[in-house]
């Protein structure tokens, strides 16, 4: 069991999938799309062609399907969660598709048999006039027609692009994609529903089914590198005296926690921890913590912060008890974990403000003025598509840098396609929201890569205000 758990979490399919989810849901472009697809199959699910003669094809196809069939379990339990899977699963196929090899996209149809009859010449002479006539008024398809049942291929009945008589489709082989795509579909339906059906039958309820479910009803955060031994450029450590200027590239959460701290000069246990390991994550070594945490809580005597806040500092860098290293927490974990109470500032606004303070905070604190935008996150929150609220904030403070990086990806210019991905960590919003604000730093120090896969002698520059020197960071 414990290894399935682990597959669980490292096969991260389900990330792929929820990429999918929130592009379809918050209407991305194709070609948007087909961007952030790139980037997370290269980073999660890389595979190579038959052709390539990799020595990892074996390692990459048991890995690809290793997490196929372990969200099959999961998403098989509900009608919605089949429909939401399948749907998500086919979009990816159908990259994956596209972008193989022409002699791979033959030898993979022909290994699969379809039952598609092909239109004889005499049928498509005969048919002549109203082939060309679905097909916009082009010639007739060289590469011949296949004929099928019309429900395989609802969307292009859908769109009017096919001949249909008689329940039957006559689909051109420039179409070919759609067909298989629809074969797909129906296959993986068939079989969601076979799994669906045994589900009951594993006769176990305490062990594989929590991890199922847990699978299918969030997301899954891939964990953040962060590290403690992120410098400066210059050589200098990130300082207590950075924090000010770096805050205003800070996502809603840490927005709040940073402006409670200035403001009552305390922040509670959550709320410590919450920031303290976002700030960790950041760069911040454990004796400028102590100074960040000891100037921050201005009002405290210095023997009482000695006593109650020393050693809780020291242990979350590993440095106490347990000396576990832990890590910043992910928006999964922020949003599923205690919510916070009675004066405490940690959690996620988007998730346990109400409605008006939401709207009041974004206004105020997070400069978002604009009524769709604030309408749009009153419609994510009211999904419970918190992560999403926060994104779509995301896209709307860097509209300007978002669109000068697009329009550089589209004209091959190389522009950090990592932006184009659905933020899931705190530290990623951070990361992101500094590579936009300095894109000439991210082509010269190569930090573009997204949270998480951050590498020794990552290099970024940072923004000071308030007190701060100025200068570089590394970043881990
Ligand atoms: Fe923070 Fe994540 Fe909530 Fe955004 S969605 S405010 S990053 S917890």
């Amino acid at each position: 069991m414990q290894g399935v758990g682990r597959l669980l979490i490292e096969w991260v399919c389900a990330i792929v999938l929820e990429e999918i989810e929130t592009s379809l849901y918050r209407n991305k472009s194709p070609e948007e799309l087909k961007i952030a697809l790139a980037t997370l199959l290269k980073k999660y699910l890389h595979l190579d062609s038959n052709s390539s003669n990799s020595a990892h094809l074996h390692e990459q196809r048991q890995k690809d399907h290793y997490s196929h069939f372990i969200l099959r379990l999961a998403f098989a339990r509900t009608e919605d969660l089949r429909r939401r899977f399948s749907k998500a699963e086919a979009i990816l196929f159908k990259h994956r598709f596209e972008s193989d090899d022409g002699s791979e996209r033959s030898k993979f149809i022909d290994s699969l048999e379809f039952d598609w009859k092909p239109v004889s010449s005499e049928e498509k002479a005969a048919l002549s006039q109203q082939l060309i006539a679905t097909s916009g008024g082009k010639k007739l398809d060289d590469g011949g027609y296949f004929k099928v049942d019309w429900e395989r291929v609802p969307d292009l009945v859908e769109q009017r692009r096919v001949y249909v008589r008689a329940g039957k489709v006559y689909v051109p082989l420039s179409l070919q994609v759609s067909l298989v795509v629809a074969e797909f579909t129906k296959k993986l339906e068939d079989a969601l529903d076979l799994t669906a059906r045994a589900l009951p039958r594993l006769d176990e309820d305490d062990r594989l089914i929590p991890i199922l479910n847990h699978l299918s009803l969030g997301f899954t955060a891939p964990e953040y590198n962060a590290s403690s031994e992120l410098s400066l450029l210059s050589g200098a450590p990130i300082t207590a005296a950075d924090v000010e200027g770096l805050s205003q590239h800070f996502p809603a959460c840490m927005t709040h926690l940073h402006r409670t701290l200035r403001k009552a000069k305390h922040l509670k246990h959550f709320g410590r921890l919450q920031y303290g390991l976002f700030l960790k994550g950041l760069g911040l070594s454990v004796e400028e913590a102590l100074t960040f945490w000891r100037t921050a809580f201005s009002a405290t005597p210095s023997d009482k912060f000695d006593k109650e806040y020393r050693y809780n500092i020291r242990h979350s860098y590993g440095l106490e008890g347990q000396r576990k290293n832990y890590r910043a927490k992910s928006c999964q974990q922020i949003l599923t974990e205690a919510p916070p109470g009675s004066g405490e500032a940690h959690g996620c606004p988007y998730r346990h403000f109400s409605p008006e303070n939401l709207n009041a905070f974004l206004t105020q604190q997070m400069g978002v003025k604009d009524p769709p935008v604030l309408r749009g996150v009153t419609q994510d929150v009211a999904a419970t598509k918190y992560h999403m609220a926060c994104n779509r904030v995301f896209e709307h403070i860097h509209r300007e840098e978002l669109r000068k990086a697009k329009e550089l990806s589209s004209s091959g210019g190389g522009g950090p396609p990592a932006v184009f991905e659905t933020i899931i960590h705190p530290n990623e919003y951070f990361v992101r929201s500094w590579e936009l604000k300095h894109p000439e730093a991210v082509g010269k120090t190569d930090v573009g890569g997204g949270a998480g896969t951050r590498r020794a002698g990552d290099r970024i520059e940072v923004d000071t205000m308030g007190g701060g020197s100025g200068g570089d960071v590394e970043m881990m």
